[in-house]
């Protein structure tokens, strides 16, 4: 019996309408960077003062999801690969006391950054 991202990845394969083209691969790649861009959007909405429900965002998560599976198995991969190696690299990171200073890292270079400056 297949584990369950492994059967989500033959569904997902079966309706993806690029498959087996010479243009799939930029294909999914546009695509996930489209349906990411769809998830920043519902936070545009929510600073332009229009609100969005849980079932837009369930939604557009969902589209990223089937993006990362079929990504993901053309490299031959699975998304608990995916998962396992990530938790690893972040409870590695974690262990060593750097996971949060690179955060705090990053808000330092974004609140020290001068707009006016040109170099
Ligand atoms: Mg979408």
């Amino acid at each position: 019996m297949k584990r369950w991202d492994e059967e989500y990845a033959r569904f997902c394969a079966s309706t993806d309408g690029h498959r087996g083209s010479g243009t799939m691969m930029p294909a999914l790649a546009l695509g996930l960077a489209a349906e990411a861009g769809e998830v920043a959007g519902l936070q545009n909405k929510l600073m332009r003062g229009r609100n969005y429900s849980f079932a837009e965002a369930k939604e557009e998560l969902g589209d990223v999801l089937w993006y990362v599976t079929r990504i993901a198995d053309e490299y031959g991969m699975t998304l608990q690969q995916l998962a396992s190696e990530n938790r690893a690299k972040l409870e590695a990171r974690k262990r060593a006391g750097t996971l949060h200073d690179r955060l705090a890292a990053r808000r330092g270079m974004v609140e020290n950054c001068d707009p006016d400056r040109e170099d």
